[in-house]
């Protein structure tokens, strides 16, 4: 386990080099860019252990295993929960006991269905829409043309806010067509800010996992999602 640990501790420092040097690159503060460690892939110790490292925001894409790690953890209240998979309506209650931002809204009636289950709470939960910006049929995600009359429809709900926008880019692509989805969620950013609806506040991109944070950072990215480079 220490062996693991020093392992970890070496991967973290090297995703968070190649975070800094791209946002020298692109001219952002590094305070910019959120590192959500994406802990699916691995146990409740090493979730633990990433926490000891300081990482402060934790990704997980299933309701029932995050639970499940979380439980068995004893740094979890230290960290921020991040849902960041596709997001039954079934399963809103559970995922509003841990999480503490959903990345991946995708409908009016999840929205609602959030609304309605925060409500009681007197909670506000944040959230972001997920856009499918490379138009790939297998994906979850608004389509760019609907997201802001979306986004208007759920800027009425109480218990629920809007923070900004969520992508995935396609497996395997190229530089260049990961560039146009990432710079293309940030456009759809821009123009759903400039409309002014009000409750809604465009802060966030979440975009950019291994194989394409840095790519992602450039285009500015507010939030990278990155599991399998932390536990190579
Ligand atoms: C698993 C996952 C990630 C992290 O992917 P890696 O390639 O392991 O970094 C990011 N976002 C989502 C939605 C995921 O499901």
């Amino acid at each position: 386990m220490t062996a693991g640990i020093n392992r970890l501790q070496v991967n973290l420092e090297n995703v968070r080099g190649r975070m800094a040097a791209a946002c020298e690159r692109s001219g952002r503060p590094r305070g910019d860019v959120t590192l959500v460690a994406v802990t699916k892939s691995v146990g409740p110790e090493v979730a633990d252990a990433l926490a000891d490292l300081g990482v402060a925001d934790i990704g997980e894409n299933r309701v029932q295993d995050a639970i499940a790690k979380s439980r068995e953890m004893n740094r979890t209240d230290a960290v921020r929960w991040h849902m960041i998979g596709h997001l039954q309506r079934n399963k809103v209650r559970r995922a509003l006991e841990l999480f503490g931002l959903i990345h991946s809204v995708d409908s009016v009636r999840l929205a609602a269905e959030i609304d309605r289950v925060a409500g009681p709470q007197g909670h506000v939960m944040p959230a972001l829409l997920e856009v499918n910006v490379s138009g790939e049929e297998r994906k979850f995600g608004l389509r760019p043309e609907e997201t802001a009359e979306v986004i208007r429809e759920i800027s009425a709900m109480d218990h629920i806010s809007v923070e900004g926008l969520m992508t995935m880019a396609p497996f395997g692509a190229s530089e260049a067509e990961l560039r146009r989805v990432f710079a293309g969620l940030r456009a759809l950013s821009e123009r759903i800010a400039s409309l002014g609806i009000p409750r809604v506040r465009m802060q966030h991109l979440s975009m950019g996992m291994s194989q394409d944070f840095e790519i992602a950072i450039e285009e500015g990215a507010t939030m990278v999602r990155v599991g399998s480079a932390l536990f190579v």
